[in-house]
């Protein structure tokens, strides 16, 4: 029996979907709170479900959940972990006055899209746990023993996958499916490595009283942004880097910086930045206002946006601020400032390197992102280095690390997790393209993830409590602008979903 959804406004805007078991899972499974770290209401509701639907369901100590689905009549094959996360990231509008700790989400239907009223989504990665939740009860479906495993705190630092209990959670399969990722028809065999490095620096200021000039905000909007990892090799331009570039420029001509507020964290590429800067009468502002519009035709010339076109929304602008208000802030003085300049002229920004194998050429193997800069009293800079191998992952944040400390940065690592490398020729990967061979008429793209996936941890806590060796790979389907307020999913796709993961168990149902 499916969860149903229990507003109004929902059922309607699921109203006539398909497949129907899979949407009434999807919108009920919303109306329950499902913040990083605060999963209970929806991972209570999956228990109470689970119950009514007479499956056994286990859950370990930080709340991972697992629902065992046993297998379709007849069927011997294997057992399959099946695997998703319950939370989501919780974004809403500025007027929006909605509470993720209590309120639903609210759905609505436009045209071939489902998204949500004023807040994100949270189809990342809700469409996984509700599909395989429609297949448990999907009558028709024909499938080994399911394991499905619902894990936790995905979002923010992966502690569901870190800590997982297999033993409690009587995790048995040794073939697991991922479906937390995002692109329609596509295989996905391996998911990069991920270090977040955050370094501080005091920062000495100087008085400012009694120089004559003035005071203005400089601030770069209208940048693309994007995911550190899936969007780095689009040539979105960071924010932040274009901002110390000018301020760099800026600096040679004598202009003093008061504060830089580069915004974003370090998994996300920054969409705008700004600083508050004094201009020395002696500097001419018409110069300053010359240079910085011919900074501007250049990052819209090279960089891109969404659409992969030269970037037309790139604003920067110089605002003139009200001298009583700043002028006793004072400014960075040269040392720190030549600090924080020389640091991230050292600290590689986007793509590192380029795949050389035939099968991934061109696609990054590593990178890094400096998606957060903030200066004023001390200097904090937030990284990202990114790799496919966790030894070149661990060599490129010792380089990071090394370029910080070498100018006095106090360096911290805030998180780490490692890559996972699957095979492309295995039994599940070779199961799932023909599935979409067969259902699609093309066996669809193979692809990696520059982002990490719980996989790699996963793997990691099944093999120390099991031994032996797991085949593992990830599919899911279209979610555009995830994470954002815009976040939204073709129905039409989320279909093609549904089918692509029955598909893929009716076939594993018939190996011994
Ligand atoms: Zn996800």
């Amino acid at each position: 029996m499916a969860l149903s959804p229990q507003i109004e406004g929902n059922r309607e805007a699921i109203g006539g979907l398909n497949p129907k078991l899979f949407w009434e899972n999807f919108a009920a499974l919303n109306e329950h709170p499902r913040d990083s770290m605060h999963e209970t209401p929806a991972l209570d509701a999956i228990k109470d479900w689970a119950k009514m639907s007479g499956f056994d369901c286990k859950q370990d100590k930080v709340g991972n959940l697992c629902v065992h689905v046993p297998a379709s009549e007849g069927v011997t094959a294997p057992p399959v972990i099946i695997q998703a996360h319950i939370d989501m990231v919780c974004v809403k509008t500025p007027e929006s006055k909605h509470d993720f700790s209590k309120d639903p989400i609210e759905l609505i239907k436009e045209k071939d899209y489902i998204k949500a009223k004023d807040t994100s989504l949270g189809a990342d990665n809700l469409l996984g746990v509700a599909a395989a939740m429609a297949v448990a009860e999907d009558k028709t479906a024909i499938h080994p023993e399911m394991q499905i495993l619902i894990t936790i705190d995905e979002e923010s630092d992966f502690t569901g996958a870190i800590n997982l209990d297999v033993k409690t959670l009587g995790l048995t399969g040794r073939q697991l499916i991922n479906l937390d990722t995002e692109f329609p028809s596509t295989l996905i065999t391996a998911s990069a490595a991920y270090c977040d490095i955050v370094g501080k620096l005091p920062c000495e200021r100087e008085s400012l009283q009694g120089n004559e000039g003035e005071y203005y905000e400089l601030k770069l909007s209208g940048f693309t942004g994007g995911h550190s990892g899936l969007d780095i090799d689009k040539g979105r331009g960071s924010a932040n880097m274009c901002l110390i570039r000018i301020l760099q420029k800026l600096s040679e001509k004598g202009v003093k910086i008061i504060s830089i507020n580069g915004t974003g964290k370090s998994n996300s590429i920054s969409p705008f930045a700004s600083a508050e800067i004094f201009v020395p009468s002696h500097v001419n502002v018409y110069e300053i206002n010359s240079f910085l519009e011919g900074e501007k035709i250049e990052f819209r010339r090279t960089l891109k946006d969404e659409n992969d076109c030269p970037n037309e929304n790139i604003k920067i602008e110089l605002t003139k601020l009200d001298k009583d208000v700043i002028q006793n802030v004072g400014a960075i003085t040269s040392e720190p400032k030549g600090k924080i300049f020389t640091a991230l002229k050292n600290i590689p920004e986007g793509v590192i390197e380029r795949s050389h194998a035939k099968e991934t050429l061109g696609s990054p193997e590593s990178s890094s992102n400096t998606g957060f800069i903030r200066v004023g009293n001390d200097a904090e800079l937030k990284i990202c280095a990114r790799s496919y191998g966790d030894e070149e992952t661990e060599r490129i944040a010792t380089g990071i690390v090394r370029a910080l400390t070498e100018v006095g940065f106090i360096v911290e690592l805030l998180s780490k997790g490692g890559s996972w490398v699957g095979d492309p020729n295995s039994l599940l990967s070779r199961t799932v393209l023909q599935t979409f061979e067969r259902l699609d008429g093309d066996s669809g793209k193979v692809e990696r993830v520059h982002g990490t996936l719980e996989i790699s941890g996963i793997i990691e806590r099944l093999k120390m409590a099991l031994g032996g060796d797991f085949d593992a790979v990830s599919f899911g389907t279209t979610i555009l602008d995830q994470h954002s307020t815009s976040e939204r999913v073709p129905t039409a796709d989320v279909e093609r979903f549904y089918n692509h993961l029955c598909g893929v168990l009716e076939k594993l149902a018939t190996q011994q």
